[in-house]
C-alpha cells in the first residue's frame, strides 16, 4: 500500500514535466528519466550491519568526543569524494539512517524514509485513500519535487551536474521561483516577515507536493472509500483537511519568532506549510467554494510546478 501511494505520486511528478509546455526538448526527456529513476527506499543498506563494510565507509572519519564540526567536516568531505567519483555503483544509505523521517538524496536520486513514520497520523492500514494521499501521499511528493528543486534541478539521475537548463526554460523556472520567494516574502508572523529565498526550497515542493498527491489521489478508483462519520465532508473537502492537519502544533510565539529571526528553519512555518500551499491551488478553492479574490482564493497565484 505505502509502495504504490509512492508510484502514484511519482507518476504525477512525470505527467507534471510531460504536460509543462516551458520546458525544452531534450531538457524535458532528462528531467523525465530523473523522475522515472527516483527510488524509494525504507530501512537501511545490507551493507550497513557488515562490520567491516561500515569501517570501510568511515575509515577516513576523525570522530574526537567534543568536536562536531571534525565529524561533521569529515562527513562532508565523503560526500564530495562521491559528487567527483560520479555515481555510485550500488545505492548506499547515506542520510535518514536512524533520523525518523523522510529525505531526498540527490546523489543517489533517492527518497528515503524510516519505518517508524508508518504509524498515526501518517499511516494506518485502515486509513481511507483520501486521508492516506492527503498525509502520505503529500510526503512523498514533497521528497519528489526536491529532485526538481532549485539546488539540484541541473543534476542529473546519476547526482552528476549535468543538466542544461535551456535560457528559455531557466527564465521561466526562475520567473515562478520569483513569484513563490516575493509572495511568501510579503507574509509575517507576530510582525516578523517571512524569508521566501531561504524557504525557497521547501516552499517549492510544499506547493508542489499537495498537487501530486492530489491527482495521484483523483486518479484511484474510490467508490469502495469510506467516508469520516459524523463529518459532513467531501472526498476533497477531506483529502484537504488530512493534509492540513498534517501541520497542526502547538508552538510560542517565542519559538516563531526565534526560529524566523536566526533562520532556524528551511521550512516556512507551519501556518503557511498550509494556507500559502492552499491557497495557491486552485483545486482547493473548488473544493470549498472559496470566492475569487477572498485570502484563500487570491487572484495572484504562484507555483513551480502545475
Ligand atoms: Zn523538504
Amino acid at each position: 500500500m505505502v509502495n504504490s501511494v509512492a508510484q502514484n505520486v511519482r507518476q504525477q511528478m512525470l505527467a507534471t514535466i510531460d504536460r509543462t509546455t516551458w520546458l525544452e526538448e531534450p531538457l524535458r526527456k532528462k528531467l523525465l528519466e530523473k523522475a522515472q529513476d527516483i527510488d524509494f527506499f525504507c530501512g537501511y543498506s545490507d551493507w550497513i550491519i557488515d562490520a567491516k563494510s561500515l569501517d570501510d565507509y568511515y575509515a577516513n572519519f576523525e570522530v574526537v568526543d567534543d568536536e562536531l564540526l571534525n565529524a561533521t567536516t569529515a562527513a562532508m568531505r565523503e560526500v564530495v569524494k562521491k559528487l567527483y567519483k560520479g555515481l555510485t555503483e550500488t545505492r548506499q544509505l547515506t542520510t535518514a539512517v536512524d533520523l525518523g523521517f523522510f529525505a531526498y538524496d540527490p546523489f543517489n536520486n533517492t527518497v528515503f524514509f524510516t519505518i517508524d513514520q508508518f504509524q498515526q497520523p501518517l499511516f494506518e492500514p485502515s486509513f481511507s485513500k483520501k486521508f492516506l494521499y492527503g498525509g502520505l501521499g503529500y510526503v512523498f511528493g514533497h521528497e519528489v519535487t526536491h529532485a526538481f528543486d532549485v539546488l539540484v534541478r541541473k543534476w542529473d539521475k546519476n547526482g552528476l551536474p549535468v543538466i542544461d537548463w535551456p535560457p528559455h526554460s531557466d527564465e521561466e523556472y526562475l520567473k515562478r521561483v520569483k513569484c513563490l520567494t516575493d509572495q511568501y516574502s510579503s507574509k509575517t508572523l507576530y510582525g516578523i516577515h517571512l524569508s521566501g529565498n531561504y524557504t525557497v526550497q521547501e516552499d517549492i515542493c510544499d506547493n508542489n507536493a499537495v498537487r501530486l498527491a492530489y491527482k495521484a489521489f483523483k486518479a484511484l478508483e474510490l467508490s469502495s472509500d469510506p467516508i469520516f462519520p459524523g463529518l459532513n465532508l467531501t472526498d476533497d473537502q477531506t483529502f484537504f483537511l488530512s493534509y492540513s492537519q498534517k501541520y497542526c502544533r502547538k508552538a510560542s510565539e517565542e519559538f516563531d519568532t526565534v526560529t524566523l529571526k536566526y533562520y532556524g528553519d528551511t521550512h516556512s512555518p507551519s501556518p503557511y506549510r498550509v494556507n500559502m500551499t492552499l491557497s495557491n491551488y486552485p483545486a482547493f478553492a473548488k473544493a470549498f467554494n472559496c470566492p475569487l479574490g477572498s485570502p484563500m482564493n487570491p487572484v495572484k497565484k504562484c507555483a513551480v510546478w502545475e
